[in-house]
């Protein structure tokens, strides 16, 4: 088992995964990436899906032909239910199949043919893209499977075709569960199910690219959807909609841990399909506080207060230094709530001071001010260790201190800086 949480990452059509890398340069010493390749949707093999609307409107085209047909009328009533039934082999979709076969018998011979050898066509290739999309829907199955061997839930990032082939084989698993999904460009239908995955996902963050061409197209595909560009929609108890993209769901604000829906929109408003791929700034300063499960633009204030602080501590600007500490241990953050005794940083980090002492046997300070003076000194530290672990993402990852890099977590880099004191 590795000491980072797996994060899968799906990609979608046309597409080898180019965008992994620079995912993986973002999320490298705190989550392990792993790509869930497939090769259904490469060339030579995603012609059927292009074709696919195609081949619906020579399915209504051949309905509409074959309905004039009827109109006009038919004398050989025993040759239509042989058709139907011919055609019935080829798995035709059903309310076409009278309709053509009456046309067969009510046309002279040469339509006829045509319409059979359109209807064909066009069978054939809404065949084969079920059978490239389910065939690509068990490969990822069958990869996130091994991911899943890991007690600790593993996190999915999919994109485009990727939403629903994510989505899809923890669907078609009993057994499969992640524990936050990020999707993007994501092709699931806005009224999509989630109900049928609870207790399988801890939770999804949808963006939306109000600009979103392929997904705003993906409904022409059958079971795709919207989703991308408009957003999924359901009660208030399981979608939210968060309009800031760093910020945190105002409604969930109100609202128990328990109580919050599965589902958050987070609106792009001038993305489009991939442009989230675009900056690989937008992986490090969105998802992988995500991830973490905190709100970005938190994470994103702590680590510019704790690069200041480092600053200041560097020049030995000691009067702002104690005064930008004293800001910093007196606020709370998403990290910091929930523990004994209290929500602030300076609270949180006493709390890691007394929990590391108690384990190592060393005493406290003698009065209240020493160990205030402490806690005070620990947040410097550990200021310093997330200026230096944000050092680390500027290196190739074979370069990286992945120890050095962990400090990201803020609650690893407070417990980094507490044992530095004992030392
Ligand atoms: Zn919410």
């Amino acid at each position: 088992m590795g000491v980072c949480l797996r994060v899968g990452l799906v990609h979608g059509i046309l597409s080898r995964g180019g965008w992994f890398e620079d995912v993986r340069r973002s999320l490298h010493g705190n989550f392990e990436c792993v790509p869930l390749p497939y090769w259904q949707f490469l060339p030579p093999f995603v012609v059927p899906l292009f074709l696919y609307p195609v081949a619906i409107l020579a399915m209504v085209a051949t309905g509409l032909i074959a309905l004039a047909a009827v109109l006009i009328g038919s004398q050989h009533v025993e040759e239509v239910f042989f058709t139907a039934s011919s055609l019935q082999g080829i798995s035709l979709p059903g309310p076409f199949l009278p309709l053509i076969a009456l046309a067969l018998v009510a046309s002279d011979e040469t339509t006829a043919q045509d319409l059979v050898l359109v209807a064909a066509l066009a069978t054939t290739t809404m065949a084969l893209l079920h059978l490239l999309r389910r065939s690509a829907m068990k490969r990822v199955r069958r990869q996130l499977g091994r991911l899943c061997g890991d007690p600790r839930r593993p996190h999915l990032i999919a994109h485009s075709m990727g939403s629903w082939l994510g989505v899809n084989a923890l669907l078609n698993s009993d057994t499969l569960s992640v524990d936050r999904m990020i999707l993007a460009g994501c092709v699931l239908p806005r009224h999509f199910g989630w109900q049928r995955l609870k207790g399988r996902i801890g939770a999804v963050r949808n963006e939306v690219g109000r600009l979103d061409v392929v997904s705003a197209l993906a409904p022409f595909i059958p079971d795709l959807g919207r989703a991308g560009v408009d957003g999924f929609r359901g009660d208030r108890s399981e979608v939210h909609d968060v309009a800031i993209p760093l910020g945190e769901c105002s409604l969930c604000a109100a609202l128990d841990p328990g109580d919050r829906p599965l589902v958050h929109n987070v609106v792009l408003e001038r993305y489009g399909h991939s442009d989230v791929f675009l900056e690989e700034l937008h992986a490090r300063d969105l998802w992988l506080p995500v991830l973490w499960g905190f709100p970005p633009d938190s994470y994103k204030e702590f680590g510019a207060a704790c690069a200041r602080l480092n600053q200041l501590s560097n020049d030995m600007n000691w009067l702002q230094a104690e005064q930008k500490c004293k800001e910093l241990r007196d606020q709370t953050w998403p990290w910091t709530t929930g523990y004994s005794p209290g929500n602030t940083l300076g609270q949180f980090v006493e709390a890691t001071i007394r929990s590391r002492y108690a384990k190592i046997g060393r005493s406290l300070p003698d009065t209240d001010d020493e160990l205030a003076d402490l806690v005070s000194w620990v947040i410097v530290i550990a200021g310093g260790h997330l200026a230096m672990a944000t050092a680390q993402l500027e290196m190739p990852t074979y370069q990286r201190d992945v120890n050095l890099a962990r400090r990201l977590f803020p609650q690893t880099a407070i417990g980094a800086a507490v044992e530095d004191t004992t030392v």
